[in-house]
């Protein structure tokens, strides 16, 4: 079954004098599904719309023409509400996502507390540092990160801190734009495989945007090429990577550079 569903969506933005006219479109009637429990990656170069695509599934950005649904409801809807429980963002740059005022578990129970007593979530103090001790352990960090500041950790782990937020209300589906980017190579593929592995625990639903063909292959189960806001080429990973049908999907195969490192040798560890 389709848990999102993106129907014709264009986006465009007022046009800045010296444009040409095709370069007012961000996004172009891009169409595609995402099954319950699968990846979808997302892939293309930068500017191609990769991003604005993930802003408007999460209702932040309103399309020009389209629409989206998630889990059967329309986003910008009148019942957009209720999806703000059911799909969470992960972006890019760990440290702005976080508040640098609140302690860890203030960051991570801020959603049971806004929207947890619509979720019929317990969201009585001794409840939510439970629950935060809980998703702390599932993203592989120590319960005592929780008296602490954001800027205490490493980018890494403030990730997982963002991981930890994101899984709060038990979502369906996270929308993950670029999520280890900003990260060392070797730290991002522990975050991969955590993220790996939380699907499988939970049987979530990803939308995961990269740049990186070898990191899209590595995760998704179908992988979508955006170039220049519209969707070229969407397939199986193995078989788009395999046998890539447009151009612009075998340049983007064969620019990306080498991972650092042994690239066996790390590809070895995301499998762990
Ligand atoms: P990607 O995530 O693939 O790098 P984006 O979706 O961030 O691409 O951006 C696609 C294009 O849309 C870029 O050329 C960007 O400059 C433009 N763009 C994004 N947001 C806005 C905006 N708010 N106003 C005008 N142009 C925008
Ligand atoms: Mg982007």
């Amino acid at each position: 079954m389709a848990l999102v569903e993106v129907e014709a969506v264009s986006k465009n933005y007022p046009r800045r004098a010296g444009l040409r006219a095709e370069d007012q479109f961000v996004v172009r009637d891009v169409s595609f599904q995402i099954a319950e429990g699968e990846t979808l990656g997302l892939v293309g170069e930068s500017g191609s719309g990769k991003s604005t695509v993930a802003r408007m599934i999460l209702g932040l950005v309103e399309p020009t023409s389209g629409v989206i649904r998630v889990a059967g409801v329309e986003v910008g809807g009148s019942r957009t509400q209720s999806l703000r429980r059911q799909m969470q963002p992960v972006f890019q740059d760990p440290a702005a996502a976080l508040n640098p005022r609140m302690r860890v578990l203030e960051i991570i129970t801020e959603p049971l507390v806004i929207h947890g007593k619509a979720a019929g979530i317990d969201t009585r103090i001794p409840a939510l540092k439970a629950a935060a001790r809980a998703l702390l352990v599932s993203v592989g960090l120590d319960e005592s990160a929780l008296e602490r500041y954001p800027h205490e950790f490493s980018g890494g782990q403030k990730q997982r801190i963002n991981i930890a937020r994101a899984l709060a209300l038990r979502p369906q589906f996270l929308v993950l734009d670029e999520p280890v980017s900003a990260l060392d190579v070797s730290v991002g593929a522990q975050i991969i495989n955590l993220l790996r592995h939380l699907q499988r625990e939970h049987g979530l639903t990803y939308l995961f945007i990269s740049h990186s063909m070898p990191l899209v292959r590595y995760l998704s189960t179908r992988i979508a090429v955006m170039e220049k806001g519209r969707l070229v080429e969407i397939g199986e990973a193995e078989a788009l990577c395999e046998h890539p049908q447009e151009g612009y999907t075998r340049q983007l195969l064969a620019a990306t550079p080498e991972l650092p490192g042994d690239h066996e040798n790390v590809t070895a560890g995301w499998a762990k």
